[in-house]
């Protein structure tokens, strides 16, 4: 299978059309072969148009989904980023490609593994990985300038929006079943709250 022009093929048909304009998120999606993060079963569907399973409750967004995050992250070269929800390790791969110092944070540790294992094969063993529940953040790398989760809360976490910097971005899908994905943005001290779209992300637990 061709993946350098159907990835070529996702950024111009997905992405491109539905807005998605920094071009280090379309630079960094047209770089990061996201079929080394899809399993197996699922490889030849690596640059479709929809999220894809990597076990219970545990899904790969899909690309448009990744790159609205970034993009709305304002993720830049030198930033300091966090996710929550490592899963396969493909939204971090892309922030790093973006020139972000990349921490991560999942639950599941064989999941960690896996996705260790796809980012080395990437190019980005640089990402910090570590296990545990992000709804705590990782409070010994705060403060961050972009947050990105990545599995839905019933409300925004505290410990997340007290590690967010001063004019920092945290892009979070809040709700159950389907979410509102929110763009906070913390300035002069104040947490500025907007809408982006309505999304459908696994819970966190
Ligand atoms: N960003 C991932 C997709 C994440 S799917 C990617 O690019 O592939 C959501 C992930 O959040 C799942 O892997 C799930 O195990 C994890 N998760 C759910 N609740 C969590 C919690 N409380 N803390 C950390 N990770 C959690």
């Amino acid at each position: 299978m061709d993946f350098d022009s159907l990835r070529s093929e996702m950024v111009r048909k997905q992405l491109r059309p539905r807005g998605i304009r920094d071009p280090r998120v379309l630079a960094a999606m047209e770089s990061v072969p996201r079929h080394l993060f899809v399993p197996r079963q699922w490889r030849g569907e690596s640059y479709a148009d929809t999220p894809l399973p990597l076990g219970p409750e545990q899904t790969i967004s899909q690309p448009y989904i990744v790159a609205l995050m970034a993009e709305r992250a304002e993720v830049a070269p030198g930033c300091r980023a966090l996710e929550i929800g490592t899963g396969s390790g493909y939204q971090a791969a892309v922030l790093a490609a973006m020139g972000a110092t990349v921490f991560s944070i999942e639950r599941d540790r064989r999941l960690l593994d896996r996705a260790a294992r796809n980012l080395k094969k990437a190019g980005h063993a640089d990402v910090s990985l570590r296990t545990g529940d992000g709804r705590l953040g990782r409070p010994e790398a705060a403060p961050f300038d972009a947050i990105l989760v990545t599995a839905a809360p019933e409300s925004v976490p505290d410990a997340l929006t007290e590690q967010l910097a001063e004019g920092g971005r945290m892009v979070i899908p809040v709700g159950v079943d389907v979410q509102d994905l929110l763009l906070i943005r913390k300035r002069a001290g104040e947490l500025v709250e907007e809408r982006i779209i309505p999304v459908r992300f696994v819970p966190l637990r």
